[in-house]
Parts: structure tokens; C-alpha cells; sequence
């Protein structure tokens, strides 16, 4: 496991936005994007792709591309700074002095539901983890930890190798 991907998951990993969804499963801010990038990379040159890949492949435009894809910054997580720029549920949460959706007295007058069910079921759609009740937050990172450790595609960063 690379440093850096270690400090990727570590940022992200007790973040759940005030949407619900948990940045530590999501592969911009976790690191899991960067670290298939870099190994699918270092696969295809051990395997000298470029000497065998068909005529009309652009090796150099396929190398440009996996290099804007490592290169892609980080993302620091929904609770630092990270996230949709003016996200209208963060600062509704905020105004109302709550962790998360969740805890929202009056959901049933909420004027961004229809952002936030669309946030919600696109983050499960790709994968991501999301707090929607009120469990426990601690009991919710552990067992998801536990989970995205065993899950394609985030466990590439809990192998060893590479
Ligand atoms: S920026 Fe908004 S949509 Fe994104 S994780 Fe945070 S609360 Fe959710
Ligand atoms: S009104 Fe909507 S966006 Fe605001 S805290 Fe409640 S559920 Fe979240």
C-alpha cells in the first residue's frame, strides 16, 4: 500500500457529508481512482502494450490520458472544504446546526429534496455509502470500513503489491 494512498483514505475516512454520503467511499477522494490509475499504468507498460496493441491504438493520447486521470486533485472530503462548490444542502444543514440530513426536524418541507434524492441515489448508483437514518455514526464507519475493504473497487487500496 503507497503512502500516499494511506493519507488519501486516512483525510476522507470519518467525513460523511450533510447529504449522508461518506466520502471515505468515494474513489476521487479516497485515493481508489489515482492507485487503479497507477497500476492499470504500470501493468500495461510491464506487458510493453505499446509493441503490441493494435495499429490504430494512440499509445501516446492512452498514456496523456491515464496521466490527467493521476493527476486529478484529491479530494479533500464534503467537511473540508471538498465537494460541490456552494452546495445548497450543506449550507441548509448548517444554518439549521445539524451533522446531516438526517437530524432535519422538518424533512418533509425541505426545498432540496429533489438534489438531495438525486445526490443520494446517484452515490449508491456508483457505489459510494450513505447514511440516510439516524444510526450511529460510529457504528456506521466501522462497518462500512470494514465493507469497503472487502468491495471492488476500494479494496485496491487495502492489497498489498504493486
Ligand atoms: S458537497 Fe453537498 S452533495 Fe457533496 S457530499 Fe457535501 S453535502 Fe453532499
Ligand atoms: S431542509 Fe433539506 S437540505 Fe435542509 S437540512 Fe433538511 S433535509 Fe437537509
Amino acid at each position: 500500500m503507497g503512502a500516499g494512498i494511506l493519507e488519501a483514505f486516512e483525510r476522507v475516512k470519518d467525513q460523511i457529508g450533510f447529504c449522508g454520503i461518506w466520502c471515505g467511499s468515494c474513489v476521487v477522494g479516497n485515493g481508489t481512482l489515482r492507485e487503479l490509475t497507477r497500476r492499470y499504468e504500470e501493468t500495461t507498460k510491464a506487458y510493453g502494450l505499446q509493441e503490441w496493441a493494435p495499429k490504430d491504438f494512440d499509445y501516446a493520447e492512452f498514456s496523456k490520458g491515464l496521466s490527467a486521470i493521476s493527476d486529478i486533485p484529491l479530494c479533500p472530503g464534503c467537511l473540508s472544504g471538498g465537494g460541490r462548490d456552494d452546495c445548497e444542502i450543506r449550507a441548509c444543514a448548517l444554518s439549521k446546526n445539524l451533522d446531516d440530513c438526517s437530524q432535519c426536524p422538518e424533512p418533509e418541507k425541505c426545498e432540496h429534496a429533489e438534489i438531495l434524492a438525486k445526490m443520494r441515489s446517484g452515490a449508491r448508483a456508483a457505489g459510494l455509502f450513505v447514511k440516510a437514518g439516524d444510526e450511529d455514526r460510529e457504528e456506521l464507519l466501522d462497518r462500512w470500513s470494514a465493507a469497503l475493504k472487502r468491495g471492488w473497487p476500494c479494496c485496491v487500496l487495502f492489497m498489498n503489491g504493486g
